[in-house]
């Protein structure tokens, strides 16, 4: 299996917030949805209709924490959650937070240390 995701993990790690057990999540590159993020699984797999229970309990634990972690720096007014898989078909999760009014945020790198920072006080609260 050729998986670029699974071959070059590193390629993937520089906008990683955190790992689970399953499950690691990371800010895409791309901010034009600011706070838009990534849901990687840990091994692979190519459909959401893979993922075991625990693979599945752990994936909505973690939605949560990164859902009340936006909303908390951003307020959006919307999440959108996409499993494409068309171009890079390991098992993944894009968390699009939609904005009906335009937001600014100063540095990509501050927003970062700001959502590992509500990631791991949500983790410590539960
Ligand atoms: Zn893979």
């Amino acid at each position: 299996m050729k998986c670029e995701m699974c071959d070059r993990p590193n390629k993937w790690s520089n906008w990683d917030i955190k790992e689970y057990r399953y499950w690691r999540v990371g800010l895409h590159p791309d901010q034009r949805y600011l706070g838009r993020s990534l849901i990687m699984l840990n091994r692979h797999a190519e459909d959401l209709l893979e993922m075991t229970q625990e693979e599945r309990g752990e994936l909505f634990q973690i939605l949560r924490m990164l859902t009340d972690a936006l909303t908390k720096l951003f307020s959006p007014n919307k999440f959108n959650y996409a499993s494409l898989g068309n171009e890079m078909p390991h098992l993944h999760l894009h968390v699009i937070p939609r904005y009906a009014s335009p937001r600014q945020f100063e540095e990509i790198k501050s927003m970062l240390e700001h959502i590992k920072t509500l990631v791991k006080e949500k983790n410590n609260n539960v």
